[in-house]
């Protein structure tokens, strides 16, 4: 940076040197500016009265010459402070233009730019599945019903009759919450395996007649596959009145898989187990994708395993202080994730949750 010499010469050719490298300086100096804050410190660094540039080759030149030299340094001295004025608010225009050339540039719209495109949404496979389930239960009457996802183990078993040490808890591999050893083991939290709990729920709020589908997310400890996954969807549904025999059940499912299905598509019931209906009932629809004749799907069977089933134990009523003299009822649930893999012909149901727009886009 640009310092003030003494002058020892002060001859005409050694004046003018001076004065070169002086302004030399300064134009080099006002090239680097580029915002107000700059320009200030170099309007201060050259004009300031105190110690500024100018000031100090008043001090050193002018003050500092031998008496006859004072007039001709006198009048570079005047050429100077005129070249520095000039310079410094010249420099302060060249930025006020840049700023504005920057804000004129921010606003200019290029009205041949194509526009902005929305991406358009569409509803989840399985999430459309689970609607239109739903939507076949709400037709025939049924009102929706929802649950914690996190539950205690009362609720996710005991009530539902899986007492504990019941070997039946073994079919569900479930996910606790970690540190509850010091709680009652009916009050443990756990990751609920199925929607049932809500069932209870319900039950425990409302007396009978009840028509409940319940939709809703539900977590096991399976490692996720092409058939598994920790999270999955299920569909359950609750009828409780007087007078619900198995034919009730066997007469709604029917009308409910010919409703989701198609009307050609017959159901078979074969016997099963449920620790929380008795007797329990496996449902089968023949298969709607070959017409029986046997494919992929069916694994060349013609049927398909849909919907476990059964009428309610009058064991769960105690739980809940229905009278099991009185009433009666039926229960059901599918899985939606399989269903949907199915009616999609998705083979691997881990590309549900792996948010792959290429996956989504074919349902939308
Ligand atoms: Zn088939």
């Amino acid at each position: 940076m640009y310092t003030v010499p003494e002058l020892e010469d002060y001859s005409p050719e050694a004046l003018d040197r001076a004065v070169a490298d002086l302004i030399a300086a300064l134009e080099e100096e006002s090239h680097s500016i580029a915002d107000e804050s700059q320009w200030k410190e170099f309007r201060d660094r050259w004009m300031a009265r105190k110690n500024g540039v100018l000031t100090q080759v008043n001090d050193a030149w002018l003050k500092a010459a031998p008496g006859p030299q004072k007039r001709e340094v006198g009048k570079r001295v005047n050429e100077l402070k005129a070249s520095v004025e000039q310079k410094v608010e010249s420099a302060h225009e060249s930025i006020a233009g840049a700023t504005a050339d920057k804000a004129i540039a921010a606003e200019r719209v290029d009205v041949t730019l194509p526009g902005i495109r929305r991406e358009l949404g569409a509803e989840h496979p399985v999430i459309r599945t689970m609607n239109e389930i739903v939507s076949v239960f709400k037709a025939m009457g049924y009102s929706i019903g929802t649950g914690p996802e996190i539950e205690t183990d009362y609720y996710n078993f005991e009530s539902l009759n899986f007492p504990p040490n019941h070997p039946a808890r073994d079919m569900q591999d479930t996910i606790f919450l970690a540190g509850q050893e010091h709680k009652a083991q009916r009050d443990r939290l756990l990751l609920r395996t199925h929607t049932s709990p809500v069932q209870i729920r319900t039950m425990e709020k409302q007396k009978p007649p009840v028509r409940i589908v319940i939709p809703g997310r539900v977590y096991r400890n399976d490692a996720p596959d092409a058939t598994h996954s920790p999270m999955f969807h299920q569909v359950e549904g609750l009828a409780v009145d007087t007078n619900i025999t198995f034919c009730d059940l066997k007469g709604t499912l029917d009308h409910a898989m010919k409703s989701l299905f198609g009307s050609s598509v017959k159901t078979r019931f074969k016997p099963s187990f449920f620790p929380f209906t008795e007797p329990s009932a496996e449902v089968m629809i023949s298969c709607p994708f070959c017409g029986q004749k046997g494919c992929r799907v069916c694994k060349q069977s013609g049927w398909i395993e849909m919907l476990g089933s059964g009428m309610v134990d009058p064991a769960l009523y105690g739980f809940v202080d229905y009278d099991p003299a009185k009433v009666s009822g039926f229960a059901f649930g599918m899985g939606v994730d399989r269903l949907a893999a199915m009616k999609y012909g998705v083979d691997d149901i881990q590309l549900y949750f792996e948010g792959d727009v290429r996956f989504l886009r074919q349902f939308a």
